[in-house]
């Protein structure tokens, strides 16, 4: 069984300044890390040259694969619906809409086709997996990932600690690996945000993820247990089902805020 440990960047920050030197370190001590962001996230790096030039100068260590993570990280439908900016828009694969979840498959294919291009051209190095932003993402995303951007990985940020499986019906090549929240402790897959490394790092969940043995993403391959594959059959669509509630519950939070505000 593999273990892998993705790094999320957003916006550069003091805590992130911190979290860039603890990255440096894991780098420097070979330590297979990949790292995800998008465009927006590059272009707020880009604000700050010295950490620019510092993200560049880890990206060209071979022990560092590059996560893109969609394009702007924000829901191609915002543009065309204001009430959209209450629901959380950080999602581009699939609306967290009720009534209108699809994202036209054109729409989709071009933002990946974009921010694969921007990201690699900018950061001097070739994305290995795609991320889709809050994790909401249709088959058609995993279709345009493998056949027209040549993927064989994507990482999803999950609730459960599923194992990696093969998505169906089209996956032929496409490896899915769920990642829970290193602060968790409960897979092999996790993910964290850069400006968090200070903290896990604090609590000796890093160093734990660590000596667990770290493999590159891109050598994950669909976990072969059938011990593993038959709970995961049922986990899988399990883990689905609580990320589209937590996102629901998360966007009725944020209309109960609105109306408060347009009540009161
Ligand atoms: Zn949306």
């Amino acid at each position: 069984m593999t273990n892998t440990l993705t790094i999320h960047l957003h916006e550069v920050r003091q805590q992130d300044k911190v979290g860039l030197e603890i990255l440096d370190k894991l780098v420097a001590d070979s330590v297979p890390v990949s790292l995800g962001l998008g465009v927006d996230n590059l272009e707020a790096w880009q604000q700050h040259p010295q950490c620019y030039e510092h993200l560049r100068e880890i990206m060209r260590a071979p022990n560092v694969e590059l996560v893109q993570r969609g394009y702007r990280n924000i829901c191609p439908k915002q543009e065309t619906d204001e009430r959209h900016t209450i629901r959380n828009p950080h999602h581009e694969n699939r609306c967290s809409s009720f009534s209108d979840r699809e994202i036209n498959l054109d729409v989709q294919r071009e933002r990946m086709k974009k921010g694969k291009e921007k990201l690699e051209e900018a950061l001097d190095k070739e994305c290995s997996a795609y991320c889709p932003p809050n994790g909401l993402y249709d088959i058609r995303t995993v279709e345009i990932a493998q056949n027209v951007l040549g993927y064989q990985h994507m990482v999803v940020q999950s609730i459960l600690p599923c194992a990696p499986y093969r998505p169906r019906p089209i996956s032929r090549h496409m490896v899915i690996v769920p990642q829970t929240k290193l602060d968790l402790a409960i897979s092999a897959h996790v993910y964290t945000d850069l400006d968090h490394l200070p903290k896990v790092q604090r609590e000796g969940l890093l160093a734990r993820q660590i000596n667990q043995g770290l493999s590159p993403l891109s050598t994950v391959k669909k976990d072969p247990w059938m011990g593993i594959q038959i709970p995961n059959r049922i986990m899988v669509p399990l883990d689905q089902l609580l990320r589209d509630w937590y996102v629901q519950v998360r966007d009725a939070k944020n209309w109960l805020m609105h109306v408060k505000q347009v009540l009161l």
